[in-house]
């Protein structure tokens, strides 16, 4: 399955893979699924918001058992972010087959459509208007780089934009949904575990900081006469740093605008975006306003101005501690030492749809934690124990 997969949207000069949604290379990948689907004798739907289904056992008995992840890639994404969960559910079917397993409820295997939001800017849009979580007209009016709306190239893929939007009766028919997914962090490799289970994703949002001081001539003006926002931007940095540390959180300011942005010219205006995220929303809470009071207190002491705008916030996904137990468990090592069960930073359709039916997450181990970059990886051995553990889950959840 690899190596089909292999080359598909791979670009040739970065190695990495650039698979944006309802695009020739989303079809490439779409394709195999349906073949993959095919083969195995699954029978295969696409539902109305352009994920792909294929099911073992008649979905409308309802209480389905649902495995799958993402196709789709970031631009210049790895391989196994999103696939690495789409192959191991099919793999892990080959295997309870060859286990002679009895299925006692329906199981589904899924490939989830524009998880990234590489192309139209939101994450997770399929599964999102699967939920109910994003209007269809809201998503129909989703526009891309060049202009093209969300609903001219679900068009152009052959699919009908009108049918799109909230799916409960689909819903409904799920008892419980398990995403596997190759970490994107180091927790699998320090512990020492090749999976784990998820507990939750953390409450994250991005911050706008605006500094405004005076702009003047860097050649002329005495360092006492100075109002510079660039030194208010940088304890803010170090004040950010600091309240993250102390909180065990994480405050990052990645991106920075300068007005007027001359090497020569002290700056009239800094503006810097914080992206915070904690274990819980009173610490994010306590660690955006300790940052933003160290920014006011700096700011205070040499004239500068101070704005803090809120730009987007994420609440927690706390997943469903029966299923995250019970996967802990069935996953225990040979002393009854159940699987680690670790929190991550990052979203996951299973992080949307945790909203409205029972959901878990399997993490493999990523030697490196690097994610979201050609550099990504897993050992061929770790993806194995990880196709291993999801079926002992889907043996526990839906067969005799
Ligand atoms: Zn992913």
């Amino acid at each position: 399955m690899w190596n089909d997969l292999l080359p598909i949207g791979r670009d040739a000069g970065s190695h990495g893979y650039r698979r944006y949604a309802w695009t020739g290379a989303d079809a490439d990948c779409r394709e195999w699924f349906k073949a993959q689907a095919t083969t195995r004798g699954l029978a295969y739907e696409v539902d109305r918001n352009g994920n792909q289904w294929a099911w073992l056992g008649d979905p409308a008995a309802g209480d389905a058992v649902v495995t799958g992840s993402h196709l789709d890639s970031v631009p210049d994404g790895g391989a196994f972010d999103g696939p690495l969960g789409v192959v191991s559910s099919l793999a892990a079917l080959d295997e309870l087959r060859a286990r002679g397993a009895e299925f006692t409820r329906p199981l589904a295997i899924t490939n989830f459509g524009d998880e990234e939001g590489a192309r139209f800017g939101l994450a997770c849009v399929g599964s999102r208007l699967t939920a109910g979580q994003l209007t269809a007209a809201k998503a129909r009016e989703l526009r891309d780089a060049d202009g093209i709306t969300l609903a001219h190239a679900m068009e152009r893929a052959g699919y009908d934009p009108e049918a799109i939007g909230a799916d409960p009766e689909r819903l409904a028919r799920i008892g419980a949904f398990v995403e596997l997914h190759v970490e994107q962090g180091r927790a699998l490799d320090i512990s020492g575990d090749p999976v784990g289970v998820a507990s939750a994703i953390w409450p994250h949002g991005r911050w706008r900081f605006d500094f405004r001081g005076e702009a003047n001539h860097a050649g002329t003006t005495r360092l006492e006469d100075r109002r510079d926002p660039m030194l208010t931007y940088a304890d803010t940095v170090l004040a950010a740093r600091e309240q993250a540390r102390l909180a065990g959180a994480l405050a990052t300011f990645g991106k920075v605008a300068v007005e007027p942005n001359g090497v020569n010219a002290i700056p009239s205006l800094v503006r810097g975006w914080l992206d915070s995220r904690a274990a819980d929303e009173a610490t994010l809470a306590r660690v955006v306003a300790g940052v933003e009071r160290a920014a006011r207190d700096s700011g205070e002491r040499s004239g500068i101005g101070v704005d803090v705008t809120r730009e987007s916030f994420t609440p927690v996904v706390e997943f469903e501690h029966g299923l995250r137990d019970r996967l802990a468990g069935l996953l225990a090592d040979d002393d009854g030492r159940p699987a680690p069960v670790l929190p991550t930073g990052a979203g996951h359709d299973a992080g949307i749809l945790s909203a409205a039916i029972p959901t878990a997450m399997l993490f493999v181990r990523n030697p490196t934690g690097i994610s979201h970059s050609p550099a990504e990886a897993a050992d061929e051995d770790d993806c194995l124990a990880g196709v291993t553990a999801l079926a002992d889950v889907l043996e526990g959840l839906a067969c005799r």
